[in-house]
């Protein structure tokens, strides 16, 4: 494929007059943590052989661009244990205005440490780091492995290299619902937004997830009784709804699947690293981009998207009972968050 892409500037519609310009890409599904709500302890990874290369990336990137993607994050399983990444996001990043607006990250910063400097020069100005308590047991507990100490380092690296960070939280039940006080006081000290996020039945994870599924009205009960929260506009395409906090500079949004679907305005599609598009994080329905990259050039891949397009579901259909079995058995890791 040409290492130049051509922008036409033509946005991608789907068959449901949705604009397209959005591409999460996922670079590996592996990761050195394990979330509970998220993985297995014990998860089998893709063989290396299934993966695409980082030049097979760059070069889908690439591609993505010239059909009017005009931002993309990297993501995984865990982006940053990705080798090459560093020449990924350097490729990637040399398409910032020339068709590319942005591109971010989205990272559990276990290695951000070592990555920012390279990020900031890549041209990513914003990350989402994901972090779930600042209490080291419960840090340890949820994540099973991680020491909070190296997250906070990593975002202070990341502060320090100039990129602003942003806090994913996912509201677990039993788990951390004793933390989103202490969580806004951090962020506000550290200039930090913070987003909220309720558990999506996504692949296997041993034990029952929905034991842990707290809608976020739920979550938030204790923050309204303290200060009043008020909706503030923001216009990002994607799925989160955004308030103001009382005596807070914090912005906090709201990430709902389950308790209030988000769909109408999906302006997304995502890669995995096996090339494979999935429309829909919470559907199965995918096409296989790996062959027609390999075996027949941008013709057959534009073919591909442009099918992916058309079959883009309206919306998920995400629920989550007791002991219900995933929606879909893919891990959130496999697609990218
Ligand atoms: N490893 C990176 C991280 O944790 O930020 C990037 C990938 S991770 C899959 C992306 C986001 O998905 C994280 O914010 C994580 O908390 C969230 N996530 C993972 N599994 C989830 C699930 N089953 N439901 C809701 N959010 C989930
Ligand atoms: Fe890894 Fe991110 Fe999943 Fe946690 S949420 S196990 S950090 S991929």
């Amino acid at each position: 494929m040409s290492s130049v892409p051509s922008h036409n500037g033509a946005a991608m519609t789907d068959g449901h007059g949705r604009r397209i310009d959005y591409l999460r890409l996922s670079v590996t599904d592996r990761c050195d943590l394990r979330c509970r709500y998220c993985m297995a302890e014990k998860m089998s990874f893709l063989p290396r052989s299934a993966v695409l290369s980082i030049e097979e990336m760059g070069d889908l990137a690439e591609r993505f661009v010239a059909r009017g993607v005009r931002r993309i994050r990297l993501t995984g399983g865990e982006p940053l244990v990705r080798r090459g990444i560093d020449a990924l996001a350097m490729r990637i990043g040399a398409l910032i205005g020339r068709g590319l607006d942005e591109l971010t990250l989205t990272t559990n910063a276990m290695r951000l440490a070592d990555h920012a400097p390279m990020l900031s020069a890549a041209g990513v100005r914003r990350v989402n780091v994901s972090l779930d308590t600042l209490e080291p047991a419960a840090f340890r507990h949820i994540t099973r492995v991680g020491d909070v100490r190296t997250a906070l380092d990593g975002i202070a690296a990341a502060q320090a290299a100039g990129l602003s960070v942003k806090i994913n939280m996912v509201a677990l039940a039993g788990l951390n619902e004793d933390q989103l006080l202490p969580m806004l006081d951090w962020c506000a000290a550290r200039g930090c937004d913070l987003t909220l996020i309720e558990t999506m039945p996504l692949g296997d994870v041993e034990g029952d997830r929905s034991a842990h599924y707290i809608p976020l009205h739920r979550f938030i009960a204790p923050l309204r009784a303290e200060r009043a929260i008020f909706p503030v506009e923001r216009r990002t395409g994607g799925p989160a709804r955004y308030f103001g906090i009382e005596d807070s500079p914090v912005t906090l949004g709201l990430i709902t699947p389950l308790s209030d679907n988000f769909c109408a305005s999906c302006n997304r599609i995502r890669l995995t690293v096996e090339g494979r598009i999935y429309m829909c994080l919470g559907r199965d329905d995918h096409v296989d981009l790996r062959a027609a990259l390999r075996g027949g050039g941008e013709g057959p891949v534009d073919e591909l998207i442009d099918a992916a397009l058309d079959r883009k579901p309206r919306a998920h259909d995400f629920v989550i009972q007791k002991r219900s079995r995933p929606a879909v058995a893919r891990h959130m890791s496999a697609t990218g968050g």
